[in-house]
């Protein structure tokens, strides 16, 4: 069983034909009052009506007297050819869905009923004409519907792996699935009851870009519709125009005859369109696209020296936004390491310096000193004072801190009425005296603030990492300048105590 057919009895419930098409498929199979039965159907549906006469009368068809009735366009199209207008009516009218559902139904069939149109004057061009041709090339790519609605996630991966691989949709479609969209929308509508010759053609539709129908005309009509088609919708136009131009060469259309073609295909799908009840949007012919693209360029006549002159502007102003992107960036990393209310580097920051500077006292055998801070009491100057009097003294602290300490050392804010500083190269003895210092200080400053000056006082615990004392984690530098803090505080605030790393 191939992998389309163990996915089909699986998991793909294939969506069913709208109804009337189900009536026209109907009455077309009974040879015998087929003629008579068709047209009944048709003209039981006003709208449908209008738009098969619209299209009778078309320069697609360029009657020689208008064709008001359903039975002239029976006599003037042929009952094949009438059944598949019909068809493409209504299956391109039924099968289109309300906009939210992650598919753009508008786009895929005016991309189809370009493609259609593209067949058409490919297939008058290579004599290959049938009654099947437009609805062929309408509906080859119905299994691309059909496969979004039955996985819309893996399909919109598929979409975006050919979009950055340059594939053709059909190869990364087997690779993921095991099938691709053409042999699931010929299964489609074979399930449908459509002609054989339809279907057949539809799951061929990508054969021939493989070179293997080369040299057959109608096996090469649908590959050149969807290559037309891609010219108007695709994103890959000019390498889509080099392809229909090999491939029509080989059948001796060659020059302004191609180029009158690609136009052609524009004008016309512009006329169906609205029968399809479509709108334009972008879509107009290519030699116009390329007029309005020379006129833009005609546009920018700009003389050398201006050229020069812009250019060197232009270079200027890019580094100058180099520059101040430079240091934004610059900034907002500072910011990010930033404590709001101090200034002073954040809780983030000092975790990650501390880790940096231990790794490198460890590796290469040097002292580290650590200092952990806390005011004493402070709760008590937020329930006097107001919290952002609290504020204030934090930031004058803050401040304080970074007058007392070396370039060298870090200050950072550790949390609320907490400070740590880090020390590097600063042994025991050193991180002593620094707390000390830090101690002393803040006792002896006079904080203003809106509740007039105030003073107040720290507790501190010191510790330090010194060479010789092996491996050691920043985790254990914490919880021993933490002790020593906590030692401070039991023994009365105010002071400095120093904690040792323990033995191991
Ligand atoms: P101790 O001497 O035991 O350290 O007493 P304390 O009052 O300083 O300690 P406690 O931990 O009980 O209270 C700390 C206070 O710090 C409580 C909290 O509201 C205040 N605080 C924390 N962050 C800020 C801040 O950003 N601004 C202000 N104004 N207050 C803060
Ligand atoms: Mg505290
Ligand atoms: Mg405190």
């Amino acid at each position: 069983m191939s992998a389309l057919h163990k996915v089909l009895k699986q998991d793909i419930k294939l969506p069913s034909p709208p109804a009337i098409a189900v009536h026209i498929l109907d009455a077309v199979r009974r040879d015998d009052s087929s003629f008579r039965d068709l047209g009944r159907i048709i003209a039981s549906d006003p709208a449908l009506s209008a738009k098969i006469l619209r299209v009778a009368n078309s320069t697609f068809y360029s009657p020689k007297y208008p064709v008001d009735t359903i039975e002239k366009a029976i006599a003037l199209l042929g009952i094949d050819q009438l059944k598949n207008i019909a068809l493409s009516f209504v299956i391109a009218q039924g099968m289109r869905g309300t906009a939210g559902e992650g598919f753009d139904f508008d786009y895929f069939w005016r991309r189809a009923v370009t493609a259609a149109v593209g067949a058409e004057l490919v297939a008058q061009h290579l004599n290959c004409k049938t009654g099947d041709t437009f609805v062929s090339a309408l509906l080859m790519d119905l299994g691309v519907m059909v496969m979004h609605f039955w996985d819309p996630g893996s399909y919109a991966q598929a979409l975006s792996d050919k979009r950055a691989s340059g594939e053709r949709l059909a190869a990364v479609e087997r690779r993921m699935f095991g099938f691709d969209h053409s042999e699931l929308g010929a299964e489609l509508l074979r399930s449908w009851g459509l002609p054989e010759s339809i279907w057949q053609a539809v799951g061929k539709h990508h054969v021939c870009a493989a070179g293997s129908e080369a040299g057959r005309p109608a096996g090469d009509v649908l590959c050149l519709a969807d290559a037309l088609s891609s010219i108007y919708h695709g994103s890959r136009c000019s390498q889509r125009i080099a392809y229909v131009k090999e491939r029509l060469a080989r059948y001796g259309v060659e020059g302004e005859e191609v180029d009158a073609l690609i136009d052609a295909v524009a004008e016309k799908t512009l006329e169906v369109l609205s029968s399809f009840d479509l709108a334009p949007g972008e879509l107009r012919p290519f030699s116009q696209m390329l007029q309005e693209a020379n006129e833009e360029l005609g546009k920018l006549n700009l003389s050398y020296e201006q050229l020069v002159v812009e250019l060197k502007q232009a270079k200027d102003k890019a580094e100058r936004l180099a520059r101040e992107l430079g240091e934004a960036n610059e900034k907002l990393r500072e910011l990010a390491f930033r404590d709001g209310l101090t200034g002073l580097y954040n809780h983030r920051y000092f975790q990650d310096l501390l880790d940096q500077e231990m790794g490198r006292a460890v590796r290469y055998g040097r002292p580290l000193g650590l200092v952990l801070i806390d005011i004493d009491h402070f709760k008590a100057i937020n329930d006097n004072h107001g919290h952002p009097v609290g504020d204030q003294v934090l930031k004058a602290i803050g401040v304080q801190f970074g007058a007392l300490t070396r370039r060298t050392d870090v200050v950072a804010r550790y949390g609320g009425e907490e400070f740590a500083i880090v020390l590097p190269e600063t042994d025991a003895k050193g991180v002593m005296v620094l707390a000390q210092r830090l101690r002393r200080g803040i006792e002896q400053m006079q904080i203003s603030t809106d509740a007039g000056p105030l003073t107040l006082t720290v507790s501190v615990g010191a510790t330090s990492y010194e060479p010789g004392m092996g491996p050691r984690s920043k985790g254990e530098l914490i919880d021993a300048a933490d002790g020593a803090l906590y030692a401070s505080k039991r023994g009365g605030r105010n002071r400095v105590s120093l904690g040792t790393l323990s033995e191991v």
